[in-house]
């Protein structure tokens, strides 16, 4: 690949201070030299988004939607550019590359919809008081590398309809579809409004404790959502954390495991299981436990793994070689503590390749149940009472999603009551329109992205509140 990319800041592209090597990890080839900002640099970019601020937030707000939707078209119009190189520094299947951008350019047209109008609270003969949400300042947009287009747009795109300005900072392993998305930001929006800076996992820091940045939106690790949580402490930033998970999935007595199975196992292999949401442990009843143990180890023998770019290939590479070690690291864990059904040989050749590996008959307290695997190793656990298998799903510091599958609704509605997390689909998985929020609770995160809600954690309300009786004289 000979693209060129830049960093963008205050609306120019630049060279980075060094370069970094992006891998692609279906071949363990590099694709490019990417740029790589210092701390000068980045220090550069949120000045350009300070500086741009004061004019993009008096923008009206239709100017702004404008601005978001010319985003969107222009990413529309370059899609399957987009998708193909988001499957090369991924590793996702080409055609979920495409649905990753679909659903991009759906959360920029769906925020360039909305509205932030000022609110009445309270008015009579007396007295009016007036809600108004002003937008917080600079915004840091850090995203890790599952869903790198996705995550961003959650971000920018409330952001700049709320009229923040933003210094986005994606992966170290997947900078390229930011920084493509950066080219277009250059061309769409007024200089330093998106900026975009690289680093090496070593800018972070700067970032998120910058006195001038007044709002971090983070997708990553729970580790490093702690370390956030810390830096913005002393300037009490504004702050949203998507974090990790260990989502429980519960399967009634009542399912069918053949109809049941494909589902489950999408929902476990999703992304390669590097997916915040993804079905991270398997909770099933006595009665299926057998059929589904089968049925999801013939699943898994059948899945084609390969380059995402070939035809046909169901799941890619991991996305980067330590994640991939780690996985391997499950693998050996759940090796020796429970019995594997299907997987969990690593073939011999290149590219950081995992086969889908279902594993039964593992106790609570293995790794492969109590730590986010973020892979595409699933285990399968057996119970007898679903008020213990409650108990059991719920036994983690995690709370971002979980699902219950049952024929019985009105059964599985009181389970995914009980379930301690952000979001429970019932009979389905990662179903997430634009306008339902997301959230995620205990350890998995603050905050909320995507709906109104989402467009609303980039504001200040702010009361304004009037005596009608002028001051007399
Ligand atoms: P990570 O925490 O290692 O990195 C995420 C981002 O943080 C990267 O851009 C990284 O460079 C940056 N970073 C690293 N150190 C930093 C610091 N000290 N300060 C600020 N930023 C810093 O996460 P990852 O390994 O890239 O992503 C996988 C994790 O993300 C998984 O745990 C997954 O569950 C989680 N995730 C959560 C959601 C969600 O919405 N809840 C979505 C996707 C992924």
């Amino acid at each position: 690949m000979s693209a060129e990319y830049g960093l963008l800041i205050n609306g120019k592209l630049v060279k980075g201070a060094a370069t970094l090597d992006v891998i692609n990890p279906a071949t363990e080839e590099v694709l490019v030299a990417a740029p790589r900002a210092d701390e000068a640099q980045l220090n550069e970019a949120v000045k350009a988004a300070k500086a741009a601020f004061p004019s993009w937030s008096a923008t009206p707000i239709v100017e702004r939607a404008a601005c978001v939707n010319a985003l969107a078209d222009a990413l529309s119009e370059q899609q399957p550019d987009f998708a193909r190189l988001l499957t090369q520094e991924q590793g996702k299947p080409l055609p979920d590359a495409m649905g990753e951008l679909f659903g991009a350019i759906a959360m920029l047209r769906y925020y360039a919809t909305l509205d932030l109008p000022l609110k009445v609270l309270k008015e009579d003969d007396t007295q009016k008081i007036v809600q108004q949400h002003s937008p917080l300042g600079v915004v840091a947009a850090i995203t890790p590398w599952n869903f790198p287009m996705i995550l961003l747009m959650l971000k920018v795109a409330p952001a700049l309809m709320a009229g923040c300005t933003v210094v986005a900072k994606p992966a170290p392993t997947t900078p390229l579809t930011t920084l493509k998305f950066g080219e277009i930001c250059a061309r769409v929006l007024p200089p330093g409004v998106v900026n975009v800076i690289v680093d090496q996992n070593d800018l972070g820091g700067a970032l998120t404790g910058h006195p001038d940045v007044a709002k971090v939106a983070f997708t990553g690790s729970t580790a490093t959502g702690k370390k956030v949580m810390a830096s913005v402490a002393s300037t009490l930033k504004r702050l949203t954390l998507e974090l990790g998970g260990n989502d429980a999935a519960i399967v009634l007595d009542d399912v069918d495991p053949k109809e049941v199975a494909p589902k489950l196992f999408a929902g476990a292999t999703m992304n390669s299981g590097q997916v915040c949401l993804a079905i991270k442990r398997l909770y099933v009843h006595e009665s299926q436990y057998d059929a589904i143990c089968d049925e999801l180890g013939k699943l898994a023998r059948e899945a084609i793994v390969d380059d995402g770019l070939k035809q046909g290939t169901q799941m890619g590479p991991i996305q980067n070689k330590a994640q991939f070690e780690k996985v391997k690291g499950f693998i050996e864990d759940a090796k020796a503590h429970g019995k594997i059904v299907a997987g969990g040989e690593i073939a011999d050749r290149k590219g950081y390749f995992i086969p889908p590996t279902i594993v039964r008959d593992i106790p609570d307290d293995a790794r492969l149940v109590r730590e986010e695997q973020f892979g595409p190793v699933l285990p399968v656990l057996r119970y007898s009472n679903v008020d213990d298998a409650i108990a059991r799903a719920n036994d983690t510091d995690y709370g971002l999603g979980g699902t219950v599958w049952a024929t019985d609704l009105d059964r599985a509605f009181e389970v995914a009551k009980r379930i301690e997390s952000g979001t429970v689909w019932i009979n389905k998985h990662l179903d997430l329109p634009p306008d339902i929020p997301f959230t995620g609770s205990k350890q998995s995160g603050m905050g909320a992205e995507m709906g109104e809600e989402g467009l609303l954690e980039f504001t200040q309300a702010k009361v304004i509140n009037m005596a009608k009786a002028p001051i007399a004289a």
